[in-house]
């Protein structure tokens, strides 16, 4: 039995108290991961940001609303975990400040300033030791060329290559790239349906087969 990390859903970034950054991400693909390794008698370690969704119940549920929390509170659980699938959309930017109260209309353009967040899947892989790590990429432009190029940066051991209809979607079409470029899986459908034939690749491929990464650096347990 493995204890597996899954971030899902989105995050959001406020500006001021009322009004946030955010995307469509929907959670159902997370959701759908941790029904199959539930289905498969693991444990599941699920940080989610805000989603309209339920999680199914038998899972160890943590939610979070940004980027930054959601990093932090993966980074606590990941050394308990043997590894992770990213599967959440976490804002990518969040405003330099967060104003403290509403911010009131002048008539004038208001220029907010973004910096970029950090990226959870690439933090966690750069200590994953001997875990694994399972990425997510969402491509419209040379998808595979792209995604590989993402797998490395973010030391993935498999990176999921998304269908660009997959956001906010209840159906998604999906492509398994290995370390090597090698495609060992493409599947269609219902997004339960291709989340547990997902699951059953990154059951056969990384928990029935574990890394050796000695020359990793490790989390400690
Ligand atoms: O670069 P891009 O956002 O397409 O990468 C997608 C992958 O990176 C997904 O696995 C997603 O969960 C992860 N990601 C992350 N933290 C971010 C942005 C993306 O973990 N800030």
């Amino acid at each position: 039995m493995a204890r597996i990390l899954i971030t899902s859903g989105p995050t959001r970034q406020y500006l001021d108290p009322v009004r946030y950054l955010t995307n469509a991400s929907s959670g159902r693909m997370g959701s759908g991961l941790a029904v199959a390794a539930l289905e498969a008698g693991h444990q599941v370690v699920l940080v989610s940001g805000p989603v309209q969704i339920t999680y199914p119940p038998d899972i160890e549920l943590h939610s979070v609303i940004s980027t930054e929390e959601m990093l932090q509170k993966c980074a606590d659980l990941f050394p308990d975990c043997d590894g992770m699938i990213g599967v959440a959309a976490p804002c990518d930017y969040r405003p330099e400040k967060i104003a403290p109260h509403k911010i009131a209309k002048t008539g004038e353009p208001l220029q907010i300033k973004l910096m970029e967040t950090d990226d959870i899947v690439a933090q966690l892989g750069k200590c994953k030791g001997d875990r694994w790590v399972d990425g997510f990429a969402l491509e419209t432009e040379d998808p595979r060329l792209r995604a590989l190029v993402k797998l490395e940066k973010k030391s993935c051991d498999l990176m999921v290559l998304n269908g660009v209809d997959a956001m906010h979607a209840k159906t998604n079409s999906v492509e398994i790239l290995e370390p090597s470029g090698k495609s060992i899986g493409a599947f269609e459908g219902k997004k339960e349906t291709v989340a547990k034939q997902i699951f059953g690749v990154i059951e056969q491929r990384l928990i029935g087969n574990p890394r050796d990464s000695a020359a990793t650096p490790q989390y400690s347990r």
